[in-house]
Formats: C-alpha cells, sequence, structure tokens
C-alpha cells in the first residue's frame, strides 16, 4: 500500500476548496493500493479554510517540539489542529505500514523539504510540514510531489 495526499488524487480538501491533481501521479500509481490521506481534514479543519503557514523562522520539527506554531492567515492559531491530522496519519500509517507515502510539496502539512515561509507573501523556505516531520521522524519513505 502507498499513502497519497488526498489533493493530488483530485479530491476538493485544499484549503480554498480546490485539489492539486497529478494526473501523472495516477498513472505512475496504476495497480497500487492506494490510501488517500488529509492532515489538515483528520485535524478536524473545515473546507474552505483559511490558509495556513508555519510561523517565520519556524518548522514542522519545531511544531512537533512544542517550540513553534501554525497560524491561520486570519490569525487564528491552528498549531493543535494540524499536530492532532500529523498524529492520525501517523497512526494510520503505523496500522497499515505503507511502502511509500507521497505528499504535496510545500504545505505547512504534507511538504517535505520545502514550505512556505510564514509569511503569506508567496516565498518558500527549506523545511517540513508537520506531518511529514512527524512521518519521517518515525522511519516512513515520504516522497515530495511538486
Ligand atoms: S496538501 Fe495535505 S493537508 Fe493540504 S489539502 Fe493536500 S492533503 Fe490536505
Amino acid at each position: 500500500m502507498v499513502f497519497v495526499s488526498k489533493c493530488l488524487w483530485g479530491k476538493n480538501c485544499k484549503y480554498n476548496g480546490g485539489n492539486n491533481l497529478r494526473t501523472e501521479l495516477i498513472k505512475e500509481l496504476e495497480g497500487e493500493e492506494i490510501m488517500l490521506i488529509c492532515p489538515e481534514c483528520e485535524g478536524g479543519l473545515a473546507i474552505p479554510r483559511a490558509p495556513s503557514e508555519i510561523e517565520y523562522g519556524k518548522s514542522g520539527a519545531d511544531v512537533i517540539n512544542g517550540n513553534g506554531k501554525v497560524i491561520a492567515k486570519n490569525g487564528s492559531d491552528v498549531t493543535e489542529e494540524f499536530l492532532c491530522g500529523a498524529k492520525k496519519v501517523l497512526e494510520l500509517a503505523k496500522k497499515h505500514l505503507p511502502t511509500k507515502i507521497y505528499l504535496k510539496q510545500s504545505s505547512p502539512s504534507c511538504g517535505c523539504g520545502i514550505i512556505y515561509d510564514g509569511t503569506f507573501g508567496g516565498n518558500k523556505k527549506s523545511g517540513n510540514g508537520v506531518t511529514a516531520q512527524l512521518l519521517l521522524e518515525e522511519g516512513f519513505s515520504v516522497e515530495a510531489v511538486d
């Protein structure tokens, strides 16, 4: 089994109610057993919702360690929701043991290697989203999909 960020499969779970359909990924994974995951939805956030970013200067690792927050563009603190979603996805991963987890690049949840920088200016920086970080810390194989 492989896990895939739900928005990459064309499901409308993005903050704005849209998706990040990647048809080439769907073709690549033909024949695989797929589980679609959306950590932000698992954490109880609505669709649509305000976009969120990990605060400036911090990363998913800081959020997990209690040294950083995830803040929505409207100013609300959504750190707990992001942590809750990450933990739920980790539980699913421990149960189903996916051989690979494909996650949407740049997201404050799913981003792996690159995330938005916390300014809501469209700028990116090195780092992992909260869920990607937790899965990597637990030894799962994660691949970023831009
Ligand atoms: S990037 Fe991750 S958290 Fe964001 S909509 Fe896609 S699956 Fe959900």
